[in-house]
């Protein structure tokens, strides 16, 4: 692990980039934010969509654009605690996470073809605009957590890129965004111990072997045990779902699972991926969430980490439907349930 002075470990690294010049009145909105807030923090960037991929591509890259604007539509979120991320992540940042082979070879556009095979964006992998997409997102999600430890709640419109090993990429996650802000703010010494929650319907198998023997980061992941990736790996703690789970076993399963490491772990800190290709209709799920289940899971999530003054920080996670308006409306479950738990625990 590369070291930090003092000094140098206060933030992430900023780059020379054009989103540093992004969003002045967002960091102006964050200088006030030691109020009491009418609403939780939200972070969003417009990278997050950028239009990068082929049409038809399966990745729903457009959809993150439409949380973030159905939740303004649909006053879930108040604009005004609308976050951005003002610089992207320095290489000696991902480093914390990620091999000097792997960061040099992804931010450099030189991927071999096995690995940008492995990611399966083609050779979009290559170009500028998705290396700033895939580093604006990992701020994004360094910036929620931030967020989250100043509020107690804070929430991400994207995150959740769990397939990412540290030497390579797979499943549509090029670079571990919870594994680096977990690292990150473990390296800060801003927490102790840091939950991964990770409820994606696939396993977070990057994320348990990036913390495999690091007893600091309590890797927890539900999932459907015969979905990818076919090869798991060994989270602190996995429970593989059955094809079909549906509403009242799944839930009894999070309650149970999270109610245990709640209370045996005691984290500073929950890193939630919040994959809504657990519902019925995903196109990649097995699960059998319906929108009420969904909804169910992200009160129950958010209500027994803020119960017990534990600070969460939510990411959308996974998601695939052909009708990215629907699709935007499952993940914004998590923002509605943040909204509403955020009056009642009187954040
Ligand atoms: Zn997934």
């Amino acid at each position: 692990m590369p070291s930090y002075s003092t000094a140098s470990a206060a933030a992430p690294q900023p780059t020379a980039h054009p989103i540093q010049h992004q969003e002045r009145r967002n960091l102006e909105a964050r200088s006030d934010t030691g109020l009491s807030l009418a609403a939780p923090p939200v972070v969003y960037h417009p990278l997050y969509s950028a239009p990068v991929l082929p049409p038809g591509h399966r990745f729903p890259m457009a959809v993150f654009g439409l949380i973030h604007s159905q939740l303004l539509s649909e006053g879930v979120v108040d604009p005004r605690q609308v976050h951005m991320p003002t610089a992207l992540p320095s290489r000696d940042l991902l480093r914390l996470v990620h091999t000097d082979d792997f960061v040099d070879a992804f931010c450099g556009g030189r991927l071999d073809q096995q690995r940008v095979r492995r990611i399966g964006f083609g050779e979009v992998v290559h170009t500028q605009a998705l290396i700033d997409r895939t580093l604006a997102e990992v701020a994004g999600t360094i910036l929620t957590a931030e967020l989250a430890l100043e509020h107690g709640l804070a929430c991400n419109a994207a995150g959740g890129t769990h397939h990412a090993f540290p030497d390579h990429g797979s499943g549509f996650c090029i670079l571990n965004d919870l594994a680096l802000t977990a690292q990150l703010l473990l390296h800060q010494g801003r927490v102790k111990r840091v939950l991964i929650l990770d409820l994606d319907v696939h396993q977070g198998d990057g994320t348990a072997a990036v913390f495999r023997d690091q007893p600091e980061v309590f890797t927890l992941s539900v999932h459907a045990a015969s979905n990818f990736p076919a090869r798991k790996q060994a989270s602190d703690l996995d429970i593989g779902l059955a094809d079909g789970t549906a509403d009242e076993e799944y839930l009894g399963v999070v309650a149970g699972a999270l109610h245990q490491v709640l209370h045996s772990f005691a984290p500073d800190l929950v890193l939630y991926d919040a994959g809504v290709d657990t519902h019925l209709n995903d196109a990649l799920g097995r699960l059998a969430l319906t929108d009420a289940g969904l909804r169910r899971r992200e009160l129950l999530v958010l209500d027994s980490c803020l119960g017990m003054g534990v600070p969460l920080a939510g990411y959308v996670g996974g998601g695939y439907d052909a009708d990215l308006a629907v699709l935007a409306r499952r993940h914004c479950w998590l923002h509605r349930a943040a909204g509403q738990l955020w009056k009642e625990h009187g954040l």
